[in-house]
């Protein structure tokens, strides 16, 4: 079967025969339909991230947005059949027993396996994954919608839930890539009020049509006084720049929330007087669980939100990320068997 691999962090990126894997207890092999790509598989191939160097696999197979259809099952694997369409997310499992786990926070487990990261992911035809950490795809989403919920939707989707966003809630979003075009549908489908802001006018037009109360270029530092007036509850930063993050600290409301979505390459220096001035509350969030996953299926099968996705063949993997790397797509890339 085919794969994307990285040798290693910063090594190089190839498409490549490998052999098929073999589920072990409790896990499943899944025939891929799609893969979305991820900032996240870029962050992993340049090593950007020295916090998790050494959780990252040698020999890895990129991406962890995977819907297919399970194939074959391990031992003891009870509640799934073959035949099954199913999504597996990048939090691949978690201890079930820390205190974050227990508290209903898994997917801040601290240890957590992770696809495509600690594991072999799903830029392949196949993907081994833990019986108990996927969800169902609900009837009438197709796997290329369904493929960036995984990820980018259930990300700002549980980011939302724990920010309280809702009626009489105004939130901003930095950002109108994969997380941010989820964040404008999500936010409206749960009765906020939603400012969208970005620095490419082509990213502001996709918000317009998804439904943002209002769009802002916020290519000049002269828009802040304009954007803080709005008095913003939640400001959702998903884009990772420090430009972003600076931004969200100037603009959000005295009290407000940041929801930090996006994951810088290195450290964002902002200012921490302005925060404690601002009694501004900072939010991280790391994916979901797998009950934001399941609600979030359940919800984008029902019509309420789309994904705005291009789909390209697996073997294109390896120019699909230097164009994510470069910025110059819009909405999600998801991958599918050439
Ligand atoms: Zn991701
Ligand atoms: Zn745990």
């Amino acid at each position: 079967m085919k794969a994307v691999k990285l040798s290693e962090p910063n090594g190089s990126v190839t498409l490549e025969d490998v052999e098929k894997p073999t589920p072990s207890d409790g896990e499943i092999l899944v025939k891929m339909e799609a893969s979305g790509l991820c900032y996240t598989d870029v962050h992993i191939c340049d090593g950007d991230w020295a916090i998790v160097d050494a959780k990252i696999k040698r020999d890895l197979t990129l991406g962890h947005e995977a819907i297919g259809v399970i194939e074959s099952l391990g031992a003891g694997v009870q509640d799934l059949q073959v035949g099954d369409r199913v999504a597996a997310p990048f939090l691949r499992s978690a201890c079930g027993k820390c205190k974050q786990c227990r508290r209903g926070e898994e997917n801040h487990c601290p240890n957590a396996t992770a696809l495509g990261m600690s594991h072999d992911g799903s830029h392949a035809d196949y993907v081994i994954a833990v019986a108990d950490f996927v969800a169902r795809v609900p009837e009438g989403l197709s796997p290329e919608q369904a493929a960036p919920l995984a990820c980018a939707g259930l990300t700002v989707f549980s980011a939302l839930r724990k920010c309280g966003v809702g009626v009489g809630k105004k939130l901003g979003v930095i950002g109108i890539g994969g997380q941010g075009h989820y964040a404008i549908q999500l936010a409206r489908v749960m009765g906020a009020t939603v400012y969208a802001m970005d620095v490419d006018q082509e990213k502001i037009e996709l918000a317009n049509q998804l439904g943002a109360d209002k769009a802002f270029m916020v290519t000049e530092e002269s828009i802040i006084p304009e954007l803080a007036a709005l008095d913003m509850d939640v400001v959702m930063v998903t884009a990772p720049s420090h430009d972003a993050h600076r931004l969200a600290v100037g603009i959000v409301s005295f009290g407000g929330i940041i929801s930090l979505c996006a994951v810088p390459a290195d450290e964002t220096p902002i200012s921490m007087t302005a925060s404690i001035f601002k009694a501004i509350r900072y939010l991280s969030q790391g994916v979901g669980t797998r009950q934001d996953l399941s609600d979030l299926l359940e919800l984008a099968a029902t019509g309420a939100i789309k994904s705005h996705v291009q789909t390209r063949p697996l073997s294109e993997a390896p120019q699909a990320l230097d164009d994510l790397r470069n910025r110059s797509v819009v909405g999600r890339v998801v991958l599918v068997p050439d």
